[in-house]
């Protein structure tokens, strides 16, 4: 096995590596050293996400930037804002230590203005969408006559999304001295021909596919509202009355709070979290492997000491950040040869999210609807009635009794002793659907439906819209603004990075001029004070303070509202002022 230090890597870089614990080079991250460090030449790699793509090509390109450039020296063009942002972020952490070399990431959904703006720091990597990278070479703004380096990640997504033309143009204005690396997973048709016209002798790689899904697993989501998580779960288990599964949580009070609910409400449930003791852990792992627990409620931390081979599901209540991670989970299900199912409750915002989890398996999702309380009902009646049918009857010891059954039940018909019989079990279903309303998000039918040929424009990240999500938002007062060159990424990046928590719903972002607004999930609201205590962006002490909720009459607007020139200073101090130091009551 290689390591990183078996490469002529700039120090730098290494040490970088090493902080963030990459020791072994995966095999395209191999591929890549080898063949570009020394001398760089063009490279096809037919490699998917999960592999290591990004170091893979980021590492040969960083090692060779020259920090005084004043034109950008490589451009990195990736599909989408959500991609590039993970790039760009990626190439932040190989260059902690190599100073002078900074990237930007240029994507649609967000106000070219500031990406001008930050042009002008001359960064040397550009990582960006086609459409918003050729958007900005047009108005001269971006320089790509002298970049050493092209990469195209994901050209088969890029064409498919439409790109093609974008590309050519771009590519067009780019040197024909510079080295080309194509990333994909085919080299068929168009990319082939793009490989033709634009790469000079390349050496190609192949990957194995590493992260596609088991063949018997299938992947399928329901979107619903926020508050209606819990019965969505309920939904999901009540229609497979046979299941054995992981309901996967983010946290361990989500954990412990879901497993609870479940308890209470009659399920064979329980929590593996981290605040277990190594003798609780086996308790509730040992009750689980002997299906005492039909369902497991655990962090993915905690579950993974768990080896269990015939789970039915793995139900993610919410989806992870991390694509791996995904994998992970739904590769506990549909092994040993037995088909399994990997079920995602999501609310709207997560729709932007799942495009990349179906690449990383390699499958599609299926969206599928939740069942209304009379499916439910009607499932688990004839799942009690297939009981009954298949319940083996020990004719000697039950014998003996039947006279005086018989006798007891010679009042009732047969028709109503069927009905009470059954009435045991089901009444339970019921009671609890009776009346049940319609729990799918239906808000946006047309979520889904642009999957292949949409841009990078209609794609944004969505985690700093409010959308229609039924989370209670806290909103803070930051005194950080435009002045501080802040801007919606560096603002998602910097409450990301200094939460101890991951996955905090962040609403509307609103930049002004000296401080901003931003809007988060208000259970974490004590949690986001006591973090930002401590918190420094560029050298200044940050800080934030709980603001008045935005009126509504003051206008829906979004982070977009707040690039727009005029008038939102005031309107922001005004709001600053009234709300600062007061506890939000909403
Ligand atoms: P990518 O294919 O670039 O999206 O990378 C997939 C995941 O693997 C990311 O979470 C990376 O941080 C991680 N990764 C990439 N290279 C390495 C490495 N050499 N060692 C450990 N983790 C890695």
């Amino acid at each position: 096995m290689q390591s990183f230090k078996d490469f002529d890597l700039n120090p730098n870089i290494q040490k970088a590596l090493e902080a963030i614990g990459f020791e072994t080079p995966t095999p395209v991250q191999v591929q890549s050293l080898t063949h570009l460090l020394d001398e760089p030449q063009d490279m096809i790699a037919l490699a998917q996400t999960g592999t290591g793509k990004t170091a893979a090509f980021s590492l040969p390109i960083l090692h060779h930037c020259e920090p005084n450039s004043k034109k950008p020296q490589a451009l990195i063009l990736s599909p989408t804002r959500e991609l590039c942002i993970q790039i760009g972020n990626d190439i932040d952490k190989f260059t902690k230590y190599a100073k002078g070399i900074d990237q930007l990431s240029v994507y649609g959904g967000t106000a070219i203005t500031n990406q001008i703006k930050a042009l002008r720091n001359k960064p040397q990597i550009i990582v960006g969408t086609p459409g918003r990278t050729l958007d900005l070479i047009k108005r001269k703004k971006l320089d790509v006559s002298e970049v050493q380096w092209l990469v195209l990640d994901e050209a088969d997504e890029m064409l498919s999304m439409g790109f093609q033309d974008d590309l050519n143009e771009i590519l067009e204005t780019t040197p024909k001295h510079k080295k080309t690396l194509l990333f994909s997973a085919t080299l068929a048709g168009p990319i082939k021909k793009i490989a033709d016209n634009y790469l000079s002798n390349p050496v190609e790689v192949t990957i194995g596919r590493k992260n596609v899904s088991a063949e018997n697993v299938d992947h399928s989501y329901y979107v619903v509202h926020y508050r209606d998580r819990y019965d969505a779960l309920k939904r999901i288990v009540d229609m497979n009355p046979a299941v054995y599964g992981i309901v996967f949580c983010r946290t361990r009070a989500e954990t412990k709070d879901i497993a609870a609910k479940l308890t209470e409400d009659g399920y064979n449930s329980d929590a593996l979290h981290g605040d277990l003791s190594q003798a609780q852990r086996d308790y509730v792992m040992q009750k689980f492997r002997k299906r005492q627990l039909r369902l497991l409620v655990a962090t993915d931390v905690a579950a993974r000491g768990l080896d269990v081979n015939d789970l039915t599901h793995v139900i993610n209540y919410k989806l992870p950040d991390d694509r791996e991670v995904y994998v992970h989970r739904s590769g506990r299900t549909g092994r040993a040869g037995k088909s399994g199912s990997s079920i995602a409750i999501l609310e709207r915002r997560d729709l932007s999210r799942v495009r990349g989890f179906e690449k990383m398996i390699g499958k599609d999702f299926v969206k599928k609807e939740l069942p209304s309380g009379t499916e439910i009902c009607e499932k688990q009646l004839f799942n009690y009635i297939d009981k009954v049918v298949n319940t083996e009857v020990n004719e000697a010891e039950i014998k003996q009794f039947l006279p005086a059954i018989e006798e007891k039940l010679s009042e009732l018909s047969q028709e109503d002793v069927l009905k009470r019989f059954v009435s045991i079990e089901f009444n339970r279903f019921l009671d609890y659907y009776k009346g049940a309303r319609d729990i799918n998000d239906r808000s946006n039918p047309k979520d889904r439906k642009d999957k292949k040929g949409r841009k990078d424009d209609d794609r944004g990240d969505r985690r700093s819209k409010r959308g229609d999500s039924d989370v209670d938002f806290t909103r803070f007062f930051i005194n950080l603004g435009k002045l501080h060159k802040i801007n919606p990424k560096s603002l998602l990046d910097l409450i990301n990075d200094t939460l101890p928590q991951k996955g905090v719903e962040i609403g509307e972002i609103e930049l002004l001029k000296g401080f901003s607004f931003f809007e988060l999930d208000r259970k974490f609201e004590d949690a986001a004070l006591k973090a930002f205590a401590k918190c420094t962006y560029k050298g200044l002490k940050v800080r934030i303070e709980v603001a008045q909720p935005k009126s509504k009459s003051s206008g829906g607007g979004g982070r977009g509202r707040g690039d727009k020139k005029g008038g939102k200073g005031g309107r922001g101090k005004k709001r600053h002022k009234g709300g600062r130091g007061k506890r939000n009551n909403w």
